[in-house]
């Protein structure tokens, strides 16, 4: 999500390494890297120089102060001046006094509004809510359908309306038809109204007009800019446009699952005011997250970000199978090639190998581990689980009995090949081995190990 940036911040750390003290020198060398890390990634260029100028001003005052080497002073100036940018704490989501809230959704079309919409509702669902969902893009019955299929597949309510197919429509339906969906919203006792609005290619007078008499009308409690993180600078610069008019009260950043050079994400907060509340990171309705700066920034430089990793672990992971499988691997006792299986099964849940990997911490244990991340064949997991699915209960239970002429029935199931069953099941032997090892009375011991 942020690797490029990441990278070459940690690039300019490394410079420092091997000096003594922090010099008004190695301290503009550092910044003149600083900030170039920083404009390639396409922060705004005022925010660049807003920041670069607030480290050299840290950077010169703790000089002599402390027993941290020049790096580990530079990156945790960086590293607060960072947090200092995306705002300190999790922007809180507003709700109104009277139900329904009405969250009313502002973007340029494409920019990810519509399945956003879906994701919020799902992740509110997920809080104990009620939210319903309306489209007042009277332009185009294509996005009006495409949240209707949104709300299906998330299972959410929908107002839908009613509009004469074969007339033009204007503000005056986009007003009547948010008006309807809020009594509507009201009397099924949904306590919030997501309104997905029309976007337009560009930002045009007749577009902000609309979405100024719909916020008129409406009194939303929150207003969400949809910011394609992948547009860069006309993201941000398009979230000016929209914040001027309408005071947005958050940003949500998508396709920050794609090579976006995450300058967006710096830029957005300090050019509007307005915090980023949410990252889309996939089109799935659950790729999804609120934005937590301090977790992001860990990210950027190099810490990974474990806390949304044990989060994710703890909603998605089965606590029963992990248990049971940790048993297994401590006693070394019992472990089939169905439990490989699972294992490979609760790893899928938590998301692509390549997700799970890149928040790890690029230093330390797991160093290298990110970089790995870019080298992952996801199908190598599906094949792995066609193989085994291929077996037959008797084979899965005990790995032994399968010979040659299995190993050819089970390559041929699974479309795979006879190397690769062998490669299967050389590895599971091997980490069958390396349990026994690790068990057969050392498993207590391997236990504190752990603990310790
Ligand atoms: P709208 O015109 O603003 O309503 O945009 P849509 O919701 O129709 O999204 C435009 C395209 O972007 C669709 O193909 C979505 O699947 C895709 N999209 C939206 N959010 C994300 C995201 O976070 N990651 C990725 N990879 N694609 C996204």
């Amino acid at each position: 999500m942020f690797e490029n940036l990441s990278e070459k911040l940690q690039r300019s750390f490394k410079n420092l390494r091997g000096q003594g003290t922090l010099t008004e020198e190695n301290i503009s060398e550092a910044l003149r890297e600083i900030r170039l890390a920083l404009l390639e990634s396409d922060v705004n260029l005022d925010v660049v120089k807003q920041l670069i100028e607030q480290i050299r001003i840290k950077a010169l005052g703790t000089q002599v102060a402390t027993a941290l080497s020049p790096t580990e002073q530079i990156v945790k100036i960086v590293n607060d001046e960072l947090v200092n940018i995306l705002g300190k704490d999790t922007a809180r989501f507003k709700f109104s006094s009277q139900p329904p809230s009405v969250i009313l959704m502002a973007g340029l079309q494409g920019s990810g509004k519509t399945t956003t919409s879906g994701k919020l509702a799902q992740w509110l669902k997920k809080g104990g809510h009620r939210p319903m969902l309306v489209s007042v893009d009277v332009y185009r019955p294509a996005a009006r359908e495409q949240l209707a299929v949104v709300a299906r597949t998330t299972g959410t309510s929908i107002y839908e309306g009613k509009l004469d197919p074969d007339t033009t429509h204007g503000t005056a339906d986009v007003l009547r038809l948010a008006k309807e969906a809020k009594r509507d919203a009201a009397n099924f006792g949904c306590d919030i109204l997501i309104v997905d609005t029309a976007g337009r290619l560009g930002i045009d007078k007749e577009l902000m007009d609309e979405m100024a008499e719909l916020k008129k009308l409406l009194n939303p409690s929150e207003i969400l800019f949809v910011a394609d993180a992948m547009t860069g600078q006309d993201a941000v610069n398009s979230a000016k446009a929209f914040n001027d008019l309408l005071a947005i009260t958050g940003a949500v950043l998508t396709k920050m699952d794609g090579d976006a050079r995450g300058g967006a994400a710096l830029s957005i907060r300090q050019v509007t005011g307005a915090p980023i509340k949410f990252l889309g990171t996939g089109e799935k309705p659950d790729a999804f997250e609120p934005f937590h700066p301090d977790r992001i920034v860990s990210r950027i430089m190099g810490m990974g970000d474990i806390a949304t990793l044990l989060e994710r672990a703890e909603e998605k992971l089965d606590r029963g199978k992990a248990e049971n499988f940790a048993k297994k691997a401590l006693t070394g006792e019992g472990f089939t090639l169905e439990d490989f299986r699972e294992q490979l099964r609760q790893i899928k849940k938590m998301g692509s190998m390549k997700s799970i990997l890149k928040m790890l911490p690029s230093v330390g244990p797991f160093a290298g581990m990110a970089q790995a991340a870019e080298n992952v064949d996801e199908s190598q997991f599906s094949r792995i689980e066609n193989i085994i699915n291929s077996m037959t209960n008797k084979e899965r239970q005990n790995a032994d009995i399968i010979n040659g002429s299995r190993r050819k029935r089970i390559a041929t199931g699974s479309g795979t090949t006879v190397q690769e069953v062998n490669n299967l099941l050389r590895q599971y032997s091997q980490m069958s081995k390396m349990f026994k090892n690790m068990g057969g009375g050392g498993g207590i011991k391997a236990q504190q190990r752990m603990m310790s």
